[in-house]
C-alpha cells in the first residue's frame, strides 16, 4: 500500500458531515463575516449566530474584529468594524446559512487602506445611466500543501506547455475537482459564474464571473475568491493568485477584464468601443498602478511580452490579439458592436479598483 501523504492536521471529513447534518433550531442562521484584509488579496471571516433569516445587508448588524491580528488596526486602538454589504446562501453549511461579504472601515467610520468598495460604489452609481458590465476572467494556480504546483513531479517539471489547455485526460488534467466543486458551489451562493477551462500551465485554471453591472462585479468575484480558497481546502490543496507562480517558460495568471457600456452593446457600438480605447491608451500608466496590488511590481513578472502578453511599458490594442494590452474580440470586431477585453490586470488584483478605474477613465472623464 502506497504511503498516503495528508497535510499534518488533517481531519476525517465523513466523520464532519454527522454534526454538518444535525438540525439546528428554527430561526438560527449562522452568519459568516468576510472581509479582505491588509494584503489587499488574502480574505478572513468569522463566524456569529442570527435570530432571524437575513433577506438584504442592511438588515445585518454591524460587527468587529480585532485589526491589529490581520494588519489592520493599532493593538492599542484595535477594533475594525465590519459592515455587511452582500449576503450570499453558503454552500459549505447549507440551510437558510449565508456567507456575509463586508467592508472594512476604522474605528472613525473612514474605510481602511485595502477597502477599495467604498469608491468604486460611488463611482459606479455616477456612471449608472451608461449601465457598465464587466466580465473577469479569474486564472489561479493549485498548488500541493508544500507549495509545489499540483501534480507536477517533486524533483522537475512536466512537458512543456501546449497539451494543458482545455485538456482532457489523466495524463495532462492537473486538479479538475476542485475546478468542478468549485463551479458548483459557487452556482449555489448565486454568484454569476459564466465558465470554467483548464489553462495553458497544467494545475492552472480559470473562472469567468459575469457580465456583471456595476458593484456587483466586484462583490461576486470576491466572494468566488472566497469559495474557491475554502473548496480546496477541503481538498487539502492551495491557490495561488500570485501573477507568475513560476518563473521561466510557463504561462502567468491574469484577471482579463472585459467590459461594456449600453452604447457599446447596441448598433454600431464599435464607435464606442474604439473611443474607449483612445482614452485607456492616454491612462496607461495610471491603469497599470490599479491593476496589482503592489502597484504595477506584481505585473511587472507578467506582462513581459511573451506568453500572451504585452509589455508593461506599452499600450497596444488590436482585433484578436492576444499579445495586446486590449483586444477586441474577433466577433465583436465583425458585428460592430459588444465589449472589449482588457488583457493587464494581474490575477491578484482587486476588481474593485480595475472597474473603478475603468469607469472613471471610458465613462467619467476623470
Ligand atoms: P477569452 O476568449 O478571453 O478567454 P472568456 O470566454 O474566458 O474569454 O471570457 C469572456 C468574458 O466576457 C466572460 O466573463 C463574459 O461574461 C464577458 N462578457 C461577455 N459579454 C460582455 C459584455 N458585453 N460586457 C462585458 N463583459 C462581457
Ligand atoms: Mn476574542
Ligand atoms: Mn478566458
Ligand atoms: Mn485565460
Ligand atoms: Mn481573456
Amino acid at each position: 500500500m502506497p504511503h498516503m501523504s495528508a497535510a499534518p492536521g488533517t481531519t476525517n471529513k465523513v466523520v464532519l458531515d454527522r454534526y454538518m447534518k444535525l438540525d439546528i433550531p428554527d430561526g438560527k442562521v449562522q452568519a459568516m463575516y468576510i472581509w479582505i484584509d491588509s494584503t489587499g488579496e488574502n480574505l478572513r471571516g468569522k463566524t456569529r449566530t442570527l435570530d432571524f433569516i437575513p433577506k438584504a445587508p442592511e438588515e445585518l448588524p454591524m460587527w468587529n474584529f480585532d485589526g491589529s491580528s490581520t494588519g489592520q488596526a493599532e493593538g492599542s486602538n484595535s477594533d475594525v468594524y465590519l459592515k455587511p454589504v452582500a449576503i450570499y446562501p453558503d454552500p459549505f453549511r447549507l440551510g437558510n446559512n449565508k456567507l456575509v461579504l463586508c467592508e472594512a472601515l476604522k474605528y472613525n467610520k473612514s474605510t481602511t487602506a485595502t477597502n477599495h468598495r467604498n469608491s468604486c460604489r460611488e463611482v459606479m452609481e455616477r456612471a449608472s445611466e451608461q449601465h457598465p458590465w464587466f466580465g473577469m476572467e479569474q486564472e489561479y494556480t493549485l498548488l500541493d500543501i508544500d507549495g509545489h504546483p499540483l501534480g507536477w513531479p517533486k524533483n522537475g517539471y512536466p512537458g512543456p506547455q501546449g497539451p494543458y489547455y482545455c485538456a482532457v485526460g489523466a495524463n495532462n488534467v492537473y486538479g479538475r475537482d476542485i475546478c468542478e466543486a468549485h463551479y458548483r458551489a459557487c452556482l449555489f451562493a448565486g454568484i454569476n459564474i459564466s465558465g470554467t477551462n483548464a489553462e495553458v500551465m497544467p494545475a492552472q485554471w480559470e473562472f469567468q464571473v459575469g457580465p456583471c453591472e456595476g458593484i456587483r462585479m466586484g462583490d461576486d468575484l470576491w466572494m468566488a475568491r472566497y469559495l474557491l480558497h475554502r473548496v480546496a481546502e477541503d481538498f487539502n490543496v492551495l491557490v495561488s493568485l500570485d501573477p507568475k507562480p513560476i518563473r521561466g517558460d510557463w504561462n502567468g495568471a491574469g484577471l482579463h477584464s472585459n467590459f461594456s457600456t449600453k452604447e457599446m452593446r447596441a448598433q454600431n457600438g464599435i464607435v464606442g468601443i474604439e473611443a474607449a480605447i483612445e482614452k485607456l491608451s492616454k491612462s496607461h500608466a495610471r491603469h497599470i498602478i490599479a491593476y496589482d496590488p503592489k502597484e504595477g511590481k506584481d505585473n511587472e513578472r507578467r506582462l513581459t511580452g511573451l506568453h500572451e502578453t504585452s509589455s508593461i511599458h506599452d499600450f497596444s490594442a488590436g482585433v484578436a490579439n492576444r499579445g495586446a494590452s486590449v483586444r477586441i474580440p474577433r466577433d465583436v470586431a465583425e458585428q460592430k458592436m459588444g465589449y472589449l477585453e482588457d488583457r493587464r490586470p494581474s490575477s491578484n488584483a482587486d476588481p474593485y479598483k480595475v472597474s473603478e478605474v475603468l469607469v472613471k477613465t471610458i465613462c467619467l472623464d476623470e
